[in-house]
């Protein structure tokens, strides 16, 4: 019996997670079809995926290159759009099956948005939507009868957890955190830490946001957000355990006690292809894991003096209301800064705590709040930069 192909459309296919997802695609060409993909800027790249990919539809960001994309592709008959808006409605298209949100940062939150709301799956790799948003993104999924498949590999491994759990109730969870490239250090040691260092990750290849996110640990606290509405849980029932070698996705432990842990070799190919091909578990050649290659696996508790964001992600999951978007907005405004060597590696967090004093709190945001608390925050950043 022939089975139906899903037509993927991927946000973000220049980034890390995209090119993976391509690969992953690449692998199953009876199964996915690539139907629109967008990039910000990266216009070479985005030229050799789409006459690879022949994709329906392809989207620059950035308006300045819509015409060397255009005249690249058009042999092909792919039509082309450029710009912020052209990002947003493209994932209306009646074609799409399933939307790979793998934007970075709260660009993606608007384009996920219409995904939603225009009755698409979601396999989210963009995780800061939900933590901007959870709130209204969550209830959005409820009245549109969406599906959001993470990305994200330890909510992945939650979501594979829970399959056939029906409404067993959850205890906790334990969400794993490789610790990054300072696991161990403490403050005085991390005052005249470099980019370059910051960008070195011990076990994931992953884009430069996300890779200096998970040397300060924001990372995770964006994670603990992230799966608090995913998973429906309260603050407290989401336990963040450091453990080295990035074996144990992560683990549910149920009102039994019980605790079922997804495990794997670091690879961000298999949490992509499970979220493209949810409910199948589909063939592939990735690497295997081998319980005798790791004859230690180690957890230790996470050092929340050190690596303050965490308890910052924490606090704001607790307050609630547009506090993480605010927390998120400050992030990202420090990130850069960091990554221009504008701010050095520990001032990040105290910057972020200073907006979260400082912007006037709404418990009950709606979008247009998010995006006033969003611009609010950045332009706050910056002055304290
Ligand atoms: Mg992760």
């Amino acid at each position: 019996m022939e089975i139906k192909k899903k037509h993927i459309a991927i946000l973000g296919s220049t980034g890390s997670i995209g090119v993976q997802s391509l690969e992953v695609i690449n692998a199953h060409p009876n199964r996915f079809v690539v139907e629109v993909l967008t990039a910000n800027n990266n216009s070479d790249l985005l030229i050799s995926q789409a006459r690879k990919y022949k994709p329906n539809i392809v989207v620059i960001a950035n308006d300045n290159k819509y015409k060397e994309v255009n005249d690249a592709l058009f042999d092909l008959g792919i039509k082309v759009f450029s710009g912020q808006k052209s990002l947003e409605e493209v994932v209306e298209n009646e074609n799409i099956d399933v939307v790979l949100t793998a934007l970075v940062g709260y660009s993606g939150l608007k384009p996920t948005i219409k995904a939603i709301k225009s009755g698409k799956n979601i396999a989210l790799a963009n995780k800061e939507t939900l933590v901007v948003a959870g709130d209204l993104v969550t209830k959005l999924c409820h009245q549109y009868g969406t599906q959001i498949s993470p990305v994200d590999s330890e909510h992945s491994a939650i979501f594979q957890c829970l399959v056939g759990e029906g409404f067993n109730p959850i205890e906790k969870i334990y969400l794993t955190a490789s610790g990054g490239p300072f696991r161990g250090r403490v403050r005085e040691e991390l005052l005249n830490i470099t980019k370059e260092q910051a960008l070195k990750h011990p076990n994931w290849d992953m884009g430069a946001k996300i890779t200096i996110d998970s040397a300060t640990m924001m990372n995770k606290g964006l994670e603990v957000i992230e799966a608090k509405w995913l998973f429906n849980l309260k603050p407290e029932q989401i336990d963040v355990v450091v453990h080295p070698q990035s074996i144990v996705h992560s683990a549910v432990q149920f009102t039994d006690g019980s605790v079922i842990a997804q495990l794997g070799v670091p690879d961000m190919k298999l949490p992509i292809q499970y979220a493209l091909g949810f409910p199948e578990r589909l063939e592939n050649n990735f690497k295997r894991f081998s319980f005798l290659d790791y004859p230690e696996l180690t957890f230790e508790e996470p050092d929340f003096e050190t690596f303050k964001n965490l308890s910052l992600a924490y606090s704001t999951m607790k307050k609630g209301g547009n506090t993480p978007c605010v927390l998120n907005a400050a992030n990202e405004i420090v990130v850069d800064a960091f990554l221009n060597d504008k701010v050095g590696f520990l001032y990040m967090s105290d910057v972020i705590e200073n907006c979260i004093e400082k912007i006037t709190f709404v418990k009950n945001p709606t979008l247009e709040d998010y995006i006033q608390t969003d611009l609010e925050t950045r332009i706050l950043a910056k002055e304290l930069l």
